[in-house]
């Protein structure tokens, strides 16, 4: 029987990996391989914090492929003649996938399908990633979604998600191995060593992926529906870059959360509709593959953004007077990774009270978050922003004071992330240009010195913004394009 390539690419795990299993299935010989092709991604190729946390997961998936006698043959792309050259070494007659949505890999394997199906190579893609896929769900009028709620209520309707796979314990390696790189020649880890703030916080890999679902399941998980706002708390699950890498599966959060000692369906309801705004990322992305670059809705394609290189770098750097601000953006560059309530503060701030383009903060979070996910990314900047699908309104502008006394009362999290802060106590650790001359002394802070003054009035800013968008909607409605 002839080998059949099995081409890992965000689905890197062995339980509930259905294109694995389907190899093993078949009885054929299973030649696993990676191959690293960011040139085909573009304008969206990997980020420095993905491309760390890329290599931990590989290094995790050979470990558990060698567990299995088997191997991870790993190649760099273009993609198809990387395919080619494995199918000539191997003579394998078949390649095995699970599916992705962005707009540019469902064009290239798209063609690669046809080009191989044209030579007489079986081709066989699956649903590893998805409860369910972007074209399995529909209103009444066969249109796609634009509104969450209707789109959710339309995928519980749907029939269950299928039972996650076990991993097969064993199966059959080729009879001669083509050569591999070593995962080190890929040259995904930084030359300066960048990411001890990354390790200290993350276990990258199926492994880690599977401590996580436990940690959350037996302890956060009956109390996320109230917890899930503050930063300070570990009230969320951390799941989502294992859920980017496809180091776990949807399926499996899903059953693992509506059975047995997990038997609480309020908070299992509450938690999965999160996973729902995953879905509906996915659902967004595969209908409107331009968003990942213009706004959903018309009338902001002639927003006037402000180009302000100076406030823009304050931002990325976490240094615009305003804590919580701060502290978000600090712990992106510190972990890869922030809270889900303060990514929305944060995004607001950049698109509202400093009214520079939804794209500039899409692009950084790209680069520094370990789970930057092209859908769930464009949807959080487009929603925030108020142009893509179920939006907040323009209007709605997050003030970053009242959300910062609201979910982080004593300032545990500010404390956290700025320490020339953490002698302040609460109220003024949200707002400290309020405080007197005395307090700033006592806790040993210097405005525009060792902490900056606000770089914006946010009432003034927030009057700003609403008047840019009025003039934007106006211009549009002159030029009688709404
Ligand atoms: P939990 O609260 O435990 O949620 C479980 C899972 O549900 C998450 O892992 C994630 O896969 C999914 N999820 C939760 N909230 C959302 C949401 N609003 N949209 C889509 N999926 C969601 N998430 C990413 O995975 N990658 C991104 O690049 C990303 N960029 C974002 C940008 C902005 C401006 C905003 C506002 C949000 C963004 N999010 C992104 C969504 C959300 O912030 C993260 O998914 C969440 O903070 C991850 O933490 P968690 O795993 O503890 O989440």
């Amino acid at each position: 029987m002839r080998p059949v390539l099995l081409w890992f690419r965000l689905d890197l795990r062995l339980i509930d990996n259905p294109a694995l299993r389907a190899v093993v299935e078949s009885g054929a010989p299973v030649v696993p391989v990676f191959i690293w092709s960011p040139e085909e991604e573009d304008p969206w190729p990997p980020g420095a914090a993905s491309r760390w946390w890329l290599h931990q997961s590989l290094r995790s998936l050979e470990q558990a492929l060698a567990e299995k006698t088997s191997r991870l043959v790993i190649r760099r792309g273009p993609a198809e003649p990387a395919i080619h050259d494995l199918i000539r070494e191997t003579n394998a007659g078949a390649v095995f996938w699970n599916r992705r949505y962005e707009p540019a890999v469902i064009a290239r394997d798209a063609k690669l399908k046809r080009v191989l199906t044209a030579e007489g190579i079986e081709t066989h893609s699956f649903n590893s990633a998805l409860l369910f896929e972007p074209w399995t769900v529909s209103g009444s009028t066969q249109q796609p979604f634009q509104i969450f709620s209707a789109f959710w209520k339309a995928c519980l309707k749907q029939p269950e998600p299928a039972e996650p796979l076990d991993p097969p314990q064993t199966w059959r390696g080729p009879a001669c191995w083509p050569v591999s790189l070593a995962l080190t020649e890929l040259g995904l880890e930084p030359e300066i060593d960048w990411a001890a703030g990354m390790r200290a916080a993350w276990t990258p890999g199926e492994g880690g992926a599977q401590k996580a679902l436990a940690r959350f399941s037996s302890s956060a998980f009956e109390h996320y529906s109230t917890e899930r706002n503050f930063p300070a708390r570990t009230g969320t699950s951390r799941l989502s870059p294992h859920l980017h890498f496809g180091e776990i599966g949807p399926r499996q959060i899903w059953h693992a959360l509506r059975s047995g000692a997990n038997n609480n369906a309020a908070a299992a309801n509450a938690y999965l509709r999160e996973i729902g705004w995953r879905e509906f990322a996915h659902h967004l992305l595969f209908h409107f593959p331009f968003t990942t670059n213009e706004p959903l809705r018309k009338e902001f394609a002639f927003f006037p953004w402000r180009n302000d290189r100076n406030l823009l770098k304050k931002w990325r750097r976490g240094r615009t007077g305003y804590p919580l601000v701060d502290a978000g953006m600090r712990e992106l560059w510190a972990t890869g990774w922030m809270h889900n309530r303060v990514r929305m503060v944060v995004a607001s701030f950049l698109v509202k009270d400093l009214r520079i383009s939804w794209e500039e903060g899409a692009y950084w979070f790209w680069a520094t978050l370990v789970d930057a996910d092209l859908a769930n990314n464009t949807l959080g900047w487009q929603w925030t922003a108020g142009c893509g699908a179920d939006a907040a309104p323009y209007f709605r502008i997050f003030n970053p004071v009242l959300q910062s006394e609201k979910f982080d009362a004593s300032g545990e999290y500010i404390r956290r992330w700025i320490p020339e802060l953490a002698r302040l106590s609460a109220p003024w650790i949200h707002k400290p240009w309020m405080a007197s001359a005395d307090v700033l002394a006592q806790a040993g802070v210097e405005l525009g010195s060792n902490y900056p003054l606000p770089v914006v009035v946010h009432e003034e800013a927030r009057h700003a913004a609403l008047e840019a968008f009025e003039r934007a909607r106006n211009s549009r409605r002159e030029a009688g394009t709404f």
